[in-house]
């Protein structure tokens, strides 16, 4: 299984365009040890020919500009990209798919609750413009599922959701917000190659207990959540602004943060994804680089591709 890293920020990617925060203008100035990133996205293939995208990033058109094996190979209208598995409603998560439009048929796999926040949004009509355009695939945590093309040849590529205890989007009315199940707001989900090698690709996680750590445990390759260095980051950066928890985010640092609480994961490789413009491991010079990189993690860079 090949799996492609091409986008690794956070929402807002990096430099984000709104942001002057250190690491943003030092990017800009050409100060910074560091590399620009565009906003989290990934893609898994058994074949090389077939592609699955974890999330839809808002950064998808310039994505697939950049990674030849999502191009057209042969007809006018033809892509190499069968299928979208969502892990949250998040806008970083989904507005990728709007981009996806133009009568291409793709099989889409998302929990019930997801599905139904996206179809209640007049915008993603333009999904459903012909009949079998886009294909809904309802998803459950802890149901195993095969990926396969909206042909129905089947990608080889097993995967199961896991449920995070996130919550669903600030965007979603709280009255709908109160309808949808609660295990299926955000996912992180596990994808097995045909030969058993497995990826745990987790970009947003809220919290850890024991069945996720056991399940990266189990797993080869982790592509885990690492948008903020300190949970006190954006009030730091900004002035103002929730905690990393307060959003989602369990932070890097800290004693309960993932550095010190995943130092007893060993068996995978570890990466940290999803990283906002703020975190101070972006600036390869930093001490919070070093840390990370003597823990043991990686942090990832958009093109960066793996075998499993
Ligand atoms: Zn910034």
């Amino acid at each position: 299984m090949r799996i492609k890293i091409l986008g690794s920020a956070a929402g807002g990617a990096f430099p984000q365009w709104n942001c002057g925060c250190s690491n943003c203008s030092r990017l800009r100035q050409g100060t910074l040890r560091g590399k620009p990133r565009s906003q989290a996205q990934v893609a898994v293939s058994n074949n090389g020919s077939s592609w699955y995208l974890l999330n839809a990033s808002p950064d998808l058109r310039t994505q697939i500009e950049a990674t030849p094996e999502l191009h057209p190979q042969a007809a006018i209208r033809e892509t190499a990209i069968a299928g979208i598995v969502l892990l949250s409603g998040d806008v970083d998560a989904v507005l990728g798919l709007l981009l996806l439009r133009e009568f291409q048929p793709l099989n889409v796999y998302a929990t019930a609750s997801i599905r139904r926040i996206l179809q209640d949004n007049c915008l993603f009509n333009v999904l459903q413009r012909m009949p079998q355009q886009v294909r809904w695939n309802d998803i459950r945590p802890g149901i195993r599922f095969e990926l396969s093309s909206p042909d129905g040849v089947t990608a080889e590529i097993v995967c199961e959701a896991i449920a995070l205890s996130g919550n669903y989007p600030v965007y979603v009315k709280r009255d709908d917000r109160m309808q949808l199940a609660e295990d299926e707001a955000v996912l992180g989900l596990m994808v097995a190659s045909a030969g058993g090698k497995r990826l745990l690709y987790v970009p947003s996680l809220p919290r850890l207990d024991a069945t996720l750590v056991a399940a990266m445990e189990e797993s080869d390759l982790l592509l885990i959540d690492g948008t903020f260095w300190a949970d006190d980051e954006l009030a730091r950066t900004r002035g103002r602004g929730p905690s990393a928890r307060e959003i989602g985010h369990l932070p890097i640092a800290g004693a309960d943060g993932t550095l010190q609480t995943l130092a007893r994961v060993k068996r995978p490789r570890k990466i940290y994804i999803h990283v906002n413009n703020t975190n101070l491991i972006l600036d390869e010079d930093s001490p919070e680089y070093r840390q990370v990189r003597e823990a043991g993690w990686e942090v990832a860079e958009d093109g960066w591709e793996f075998q499993l």
